[in-house]
């Protein structure tokens, strides 16, 4: 019973807590990655958040932790703090779905440079989690495993594309996991499960061994508790790798840095754009709150107009599903994915493309090619291109003129299972906010601001220009600090209540 209490409590502390405990001698790595190991078993069934757990192997890399901080010889901070990738991030010997039937039995030959940068800090793998298929989504109900469900409110859906990252961060499942950004899928159900979530600017982390979606706006990043932990984490993921030529070494930098110091001289604008039609009232509330407090803070707070900003979501759209297009046409039963039993070649590629994807995927691959066709391209995917860059260069100067700029990460927080899954366009406005930072391929940062009247967590964006990450965690932190989520609030505390009560009796 008393392990069980003490096992409880190690799931709600966040990674940099985790940290202090394991250099101490608190606690043992074994007794943290046990905790979060049993955590999964007791969630796991109703949150559908794991697609695998690597039971053995993580317990094994616990201790192996052990005895390197024994021996005074830890890897990194991080080492022994556990962590979990979403499952599009390749493994080497494990198998890798992207959540499609397509890729059910795919094990790739090698490793993710992301995912090895955090086993060789010596943090031990949790396991792979759930996803919107191929990261297509905002709700990750497109998976082909089934939805995964919001820790607030099981009923809800946690996001997407990476909403099983965020949904095991908010239940406690594991302190940090790696997702992907393309569109707004580290951010969106980061936003939706009241976590932070960073999307670094296009370069920082190398892509190495990420499925691809739309190349050109691919990004690794981690979910954690707090905007600290992901400073952690973010030290040592960036820095370039040899597999990735855009991965570049100078976006490297410690960004745990200057998280204590005082936002005095900081300058942060909010667009006024972003504040129109279509925005929760609560959400609009939180976030001028937020910039309230921003300004007590010492920063320096005004609005600017972004008349291009509407243009993101279509332009997003339009190139993502042209490039998401070509970097699927692998999967063809022949040199990758789901074979289907055929007659002659021909049928072989169509009856495997036709079983290994699902809808959303199979909808995107045809808005794809709409768009690079000849007869449409001209309308569609080249104007999509010039809307990119304008909107690049707009974003370019406001940030010229300000350190960062503050908005809404959704214009509203998490809604029912199904109730958009019929309507994709309603679907794809949740990325509203979210599209530019990859566009323009600049950082931003999500942290929670607030509950809305229903208890349920809002998130807020933090985006600068492209070596501005310091600087946004900066922000981020001394808003945290200000202004945490209410007590006891979050699923990972109230489970640890629950936990503890069944402990005593
Ligand atoms: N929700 C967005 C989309 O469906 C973002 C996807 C992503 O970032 N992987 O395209």
């Amino acid at each position: 019973m008393e392990g069980n209490r003490r096992f409880l409590s190690l799931c709600a502390l966040p990674a940099s807590e985790l940290a202090r405990g394991l250099e101490n001698g608190t606690f043992s790595s074994e007794d943290v990655t046990q905790a979060f190991l049993d955590h999964i078993a007791l969630q796991n069934p109703a949150l559908n958040v794991f697609l695998e757990v690597f039971e053995a192997s993580a317990r094994e890399e616990s201790r192996a932790s052990d005895r390197r901080r024994r021996e005074g010889k830890p890897l990194s901070r991080l080492d022994g703090v556990p962590f979990a990738v979403k499952d599009n991030l390749c493994v080497e010997g494990r198998r890798c779905t992207c959540a499609s039937r397509m890729l059910e039995n795919y094990r790739p030959p090698y490793t993710a440079t992301a995912v090895s940068r955090l086993q060789q800090a010596g943090m031990p793998l949790l396991g792979r989690v759930n996803l919107d298929e191929f990261a297509m989504g905002s709700s990750t109900e497109t998976s082909f495993f089934g939805p995964s469900r919001n820790p607030w409110d099981p009923s809800r859906v946690p996001g997407g594309s990476s909403g099983g990252c965020a949904a095991a961060v908010a239940a406690g499942m594991t302190p940090v996991a790696l997702g992907s950004d393309t569109g707004g899928s580290i951010r969106q159900p980061a936003a939706l499960c009241g976590v932070a979530g960073v999307k670094p600017a296009y370069g920082t982390v190398s892509r190495y061994g990420l499925v691809a979606m739309a190349s050109s706006f691919d990004q690794i990043g981690p979910l954690c508790k707090t905007s600290e932990d992901a400073a952690m984490v973010m030290n040592l993921l960036a820095g370039g790798g040899p597999h990735d030529m855009t991965a570049d070494p100078a976006l490297a930098a410690d960004f745990t840095a200057g998280l204590d110091l005082p936002l005095k001289n900081v300058k942060i604008a909010l667009p006024e754009e972003a504040f129109g039609q279509g925005l929760d009232a609560d959400v609009e509330r939180a976030v001028r709150a937020a910039a309230e407090v921003l300004k007590h803070l010492g920063a320096e707070v005004s609005f600017l107009s972004l008349p291009s900003l509407p243009l993101g979501l279509p332009a997003y759209l339009t190139l993502s599903c042209a490039e998401a297009g070509s970097n699927l046409a692998r999967y063809d039963g022949v040199r990758y994915g789901h074979r289907a039993s055929a007659a002659e070649i021909n049928e072989l590629y169509r009856e495997s493309r036709r079983e290994g994807f699902g809808m959303e995927v199979k909808r995107r691959i045809l808005l794809g090619a709409y768009s690079l066709s000849e007869e449409h391209r001209a309308e569609t995917y080249d104007r999509a291109v010039q809307a990119r860059a304008l909107l690049q260069k707009e974003l370019e100067r406001a940030l010229e003129a300000v350190d960062m700029l503050l908005f809404p990460t959704t214009a509203g927080p998490a809604w029912p299972i199904g109730e958009k899954q019929d309507d994709p366009a309603r679907m794809y406005l949740s990325d509203l906010y979210s599209v530019p930072a990859n566009l323009a391929g600049l950082p931003a940062l999500s942290l929670p601001c607030g509950l809305s009247g229903e208890g349920l967590p809002m998130g807020m964006t933090l985006m600068g220009g492209r070596t501005s990450l310091p600087l946004l965690f900066r922000a981020a932190a001394r808003y945290e600090a200000a202004c945490p989520l209410p007590r006891g609030s979050h699923p990972y505390e109230r489970l640890t209540a629950v936990g503890q009560e069944g402990a005593q009796a």
